[in-house]
């Protein structure tokens, strides 16, 4: 069975980090591919620093060098919020119920995901894979424990096509963009992103004072 990765984001800007951590659970489930999905209009937080069609070039840059890892605009050509049950109604819509979906998350996204729109309906239509991040974050909602401590095998992800919960030890990279944001507007550099998306920032005076 065809087994696809979909990682959202903000992506402002896209750095190493989340590069690694989509290639790692592509190598690790495995994943036939990971399909990266910039938000429009992130419904948590703030109106991202850049444009979503600068996040779309940047994130498309970064991916273009690793195969098996693809840019998917939907949420960008949707004016609603980015919401990610809506996202993946629409990827069922166009790949069907034969493919397994896997929805890939940090530990600190996964921490707010009751909050998020129809957050029950998530694993009716995909698997969720969370992974542990170098940030601390603690799981507080019943709920959630449960799932953590009822995770799958990965293996589940060839049986059925949605439903299961797996937790991913990754060695991931103390990075976030936030971090590459406050370094971009202080030294005008970072070495948490790849020359191409470097070069793009330049180019179009993105994330300046
Ligand atoms: P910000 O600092 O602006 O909040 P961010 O770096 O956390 O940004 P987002 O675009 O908000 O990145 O995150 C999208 C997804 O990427 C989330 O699931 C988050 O957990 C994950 N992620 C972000 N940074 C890393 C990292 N260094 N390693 C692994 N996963 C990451």
């Amino acid at each position: 069975m065809k087994c696809i990765g979909i990682f959202g984001g903000t992506f402002d800007p896209v750095h190493n980090g989340h590069i690694q951590m989509a290639l790692e659970a592509k190598a690790t489930l495995p994943l036939d591919e990971v399909r990266l999905v910039p938000c429009h209009k992130p419904p948590h937080r703030q109106t991202p620093a850049g444009d979503s069609l600068h996040r779309f070039a940047m994130l498309t840059l970064a991916a273009a060098s690793h195969k098996g890892l693809l840019v998917d605009d939907r949420e960008c050509s949707r004016e609603t919020p980015s919401y990610t049950v809506d996202t993946l109604v629409s990827l069922r819509q166009e790949l069907g119920d034969r493919v397994s979906l896997v929805l890939l998350m940090g530990m600190d996204a996964f921490v707010h995901l009751t909050s998020w729109s129809r957050w029950q309906q998530l694993r009716e239509l995909a698997h969720v894979a969370v992974m542990s991040r170098p940030d601390g974050s603690t799981v507080v909602h019943e709920h959630l424990k449960q799932w953590l401590q009822e995770a799958d095998e990965p293996s589940i992800i060839k049986q059925q096509t949605a439903g299961g919960f797996l937790r991913l030890d990754q060695s991931l990279l103390p990075i976030s963009a936030t971090q590459v944001r406050q370094q971009l507007v202080q030294t005008g550099q970072s070495e948490s992103i790849s020359p191409p998306v470097a070069e793009y920032i330049k180019r179009h005076y993105l994330y300046q004072r």
